[in-house]
């Protein structure tokens, strides 16, 4: 196989490789040339960067930093209002997905609604769980919350309120007030925007709001919801909206180093040619691209370890940012939370720096102080 052409690497981390919008219509982003050269596994930028460069430092002189994150696309299953929400939403979309399909999910949703109102206690996300595990472990992680109100709707869009009541740490407590702990114990809240934020800079400056109330303090972290992201806008839209990072840069069905490089780097935008105040801090591993049984790479948990230890082996390699994703709604599904364990266990041995994005990112930018877009530019000019 042919290595991925090096006056080409500059290319790569700008996303011109991706596919632009066409019609308004994100194209599948799965595409990569790192693909064909057998080398989406392997961060090729920060490995020539260290050709000529020193390792990033990071603190207590660690030898790699680990990013943890967790997208909040549900909260419960059995409130009464929510599932009446999805309900009037599936019936008032149904030209979307086969009949049967609807009428399946209604009934699904009625039964759930049922438990709530019968007073069975609701387990799907179990937060506290999740925290104490990196507690555990001596790290915080990220969660993005999806906005409450979205004013161009979608089929894919959450549908949690804020003021919606769920059982955390054996209390029975509102959203926003479990948001207001995680945010005052260490962890970071960020946005998870809608589907139709990935254009729209009024839909994404309401959408971060709505987190920023509840917080009553400004985010900085934002992650796009299944990662749709448009390699034209989004980026320019996250940065103008106030964000300061961004870990979108993964995938959904695979894993790897979507821009070649663990570290973190500046977006751009490549209508106006500019690099953009946001960093990006890339996203490696996505617990359903490896787990989930009906889309892709449908592993088990020992061979989903081998691919993160692989990655790990990378990272640390070049001491870079290992970003994980993991859904808290999957904590009763096999394997999920049982691997999220293993890694942890596994990434304590290696005493890496735990952190936020934003930790990561504001460390990046006082710091580490690395930039890989300048650095690719003038690759062959030096
Ligand atoms: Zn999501």
């Amino acid at each position: 196989m042919t290595k991925f052409t090096k006056s080409k690497y500059h290319d790569l981390i700008r996303g011109l490789f991706e596919p632009a919008p066409k019609n308004k219509n994100v194209p599948d982003f799965a595409y990569n040339p790192l693909s064909f050269s057998g080398e989406l596994y392997t961060p090729i930028i920060d490995i020539e960067w260290l050709r000529k460069n020193k390792p990033p430092v990071w603190p207590d002189n660690k030898k790699f930093a680990v990013c943890l994150t967790h997208d909040v696309d549900a909260v419960s299953d059995l409130d009464l209002m929510q599932n009446i929400r999805v309900i009037k939403k599936l019936l008032q979309t149904t030209s979307q997905r086969p009949l049967g399909e609807t009428l399946r999910r209604s009934v699904e949703h009625k039964l759930s609604a049922l438990k709530g109102l019968m007073g069975k206690t609701d387990h799907l996300c179990k937060f506290e769980k999740w925290m104490d595990l990196e507690a555990k472990h001596g790290a915080r992680s990220t969660f993005f919350f999806a906005p409450e109100h979205v004013s161009q709707p979608h089929n894919s869009d959450c549908m949690y309120k804020y003021d919606q009541r769920i059982e955390f740490r054996g209390k029975n407590i509102s959203v926003a007030e479990m948001m207001r702990d995680m945010d005052g114990n260490g962890w970071e809240i960020g946005l998870h925007p809608s589907w139709n934020t990935h254009d729209n800079l009024d839909e994404m400056v309401f959408q971060k709001q709505q987190v920023e109330t509840v917080l009553d303090h400004p985010i900085n972290s934002v992650r796009q919801h299944f990662l749709k992201y448009d390699s034209l806008n989004t980026h320019r839209v996250q940065s103008d909206a106030g964000f300061k990072y961004d870990s979108t840069m993964g995938y959904n069905d695979n894993l790897g180093f979507r821009r070649g490089s663990s570290y973190p780097f500046n977006c751009f935008d490549l209508k106006a040619d500019q690099s953009l105040p946001l960093l990006q801090v890339p996203l490696t591993i996505q617990d359903g691209a490896m787990l989930a049984p009906g889309k892709g790479m449908r592993l088990d948990s020992a061979k989903a370890i081998e691919y993160i230890e692989l990655l790990i082996n990378e990272v640390r390699e070049v001491g870079g940012v290992l970003t994980l994703s993991w859904h808290p709604h999957t904590f009763n599904r096999p394997a999920y939370f049982d691997v999220y364990g293993q890694v942890l266990e596994l990434l304590e041995k290696e005493t890496p720096w735990f952190a936020t994005v934003n930790e990561v990112g504001e460390w990046w930018q006082e710091q580490s102080k690395i930039d890989l877009l300048n650095f690719t530019a003038n690759l062959y000019s030096k």
